[in-house]
């Protein structure tokens, strides 16, 4: 059986008293489900003092070079230094905002996957490729682009999460026939490229996630989990999404 994961991405949000509030209100509630595993994304200040507390931490970035001149960047192996144990890999405010390719991404996957690293690779259309029907081929070129050279052996270091970009931060998460529909073909296309491993491989959910839709979002069969912005900042609210993914 695949393991749920809830993941929180907190973007480029919360200060250190806020991070500290967070983690107050975080041990005041029950997390106990071994069935499912909580991920913390936090800015890359906190990842060492968010890992001391013994959670799985990963990192919203890192660079595809293994070291070097590249002011500002994370390699992998100074995230495995500090024992920070995933990496988002192709959100698309990455890949709109700073502009990051197919190419570009394809290259962290293979140094993730070089280094032993795990990583949720993310994936998702606009709204105009919605519309015009492309979402089924744009996600498809975006998973082949970035595991064209990726191993089946390595499988147990791969998450997807599709995130439609039109759903993210939006208010409008995608309906469940739009996920179901979009997860099937994803899982299709996995098992076509790696073979039978492809069932182990977790597919996440992303955008607007909140505790009015969880339950819903979470009754569709293909939907291993989610990756949450906005609704994983107020630890109260992102717990109420933890109890509906193990309903
Ligand atoms: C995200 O950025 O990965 C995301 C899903 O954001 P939100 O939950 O705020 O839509």
């Amino acid at each position: 059986m695949r393991k749920k994961i809830l993941a929180a991405n907190w973007k480029m949000n919360l200060t250190q008293p806020q991070v500290l509030d967070w983690l107050k209100v975080f041990h005041d509630l029950d997390w106990h489900q071994p069935q499912q595993e909580l991920r913390i994304y936090p800015s890359s200040i906190y990842l060492k003092e968010l890992v001391s507390t013994g959670l799985h931490v990963g990192a919203q970035n890192v660079f595809a070079e293994q070291k070097g001149a590249f002011t500002g960047e994370i390699a992998v192996e100074q995230l495995q230094s500090i024992d920070v144990q995933s990496v988002l890999i192709g959100h698309s405010e990455r890949r709109l905002i700073f502009k990051e390719d197919d190419a570009l991404i394809a290259q962290k996957v293979r140094t993730c996957t070089g280094a032993g690293f795990p990583f949720i690779l993310c994936c998702g259309e606009a709204i105009e490729q919605r519309e015009q029907g492309q979402h089924l081929a744009h996600v498809e070129s975006q998973l082949k682009s970035a595991l064209e050279q990726f191993d089946p052996a390595q499988h147990s270091l791969l998450t997807i999460a599709y995130e439609p970009i039109w759903a993210i931060g939006s208010g409008m998460s995608a309906r469940t026939d739009q996920i179901s529909e979009m997860h099937a073909f994803i899982r299709d296309f996995l098992e076509k490229e790696l073979g039978a491993i492809a069932h182990q491989i977790p597919i996440l959910y992303g955008g607007s996630v909140n505790s009015q839709n969880a339950s819903e979002l979470f009754s569709c069969p293909s939907v291993d989990g989610a990756l949450v912005g906005g609704a994983s900042l107020d630890a109260q609210h992102f717990h109420q999404l933890w109890q509906a993914l193990s309903a």
